[in-house]
């Protein structure tokens, strides 16, 4: 027997990382714009504590092979 009209979700919509509620469409993955929000401050957060001044582009010493003229 199939009920018409009524539509059956493949599966459940993924939790939203950030706290596990049903996340929501608009949102998506997140519940809501503050999780995606927190996520994104997360993100960057650990983005700016990278360091990456080790390697400041110092170009290399040029090759001084023309001496003497
Ligand atoms: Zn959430």
């Amino acid at each position: 027997m199939t009920e018409p009209g009524k539509v059956v979700p493949l599966r459940p919509e993924r939790p939203c990382p950030m706290c596990g509620k049903p996340a929501d469409p608009g949102h998506s993955p997140f519940c809501s714009k503050r999780c995606a929000d927190l996520d994104l401050g997360h993100w960057l957060g650990e983005r700016y504590r990278i360091p990456e001044g080790e390697k400041s582009g110092t170009p290399a010493a040029e090759p001084n092979d023309k001496d003497g003229d």
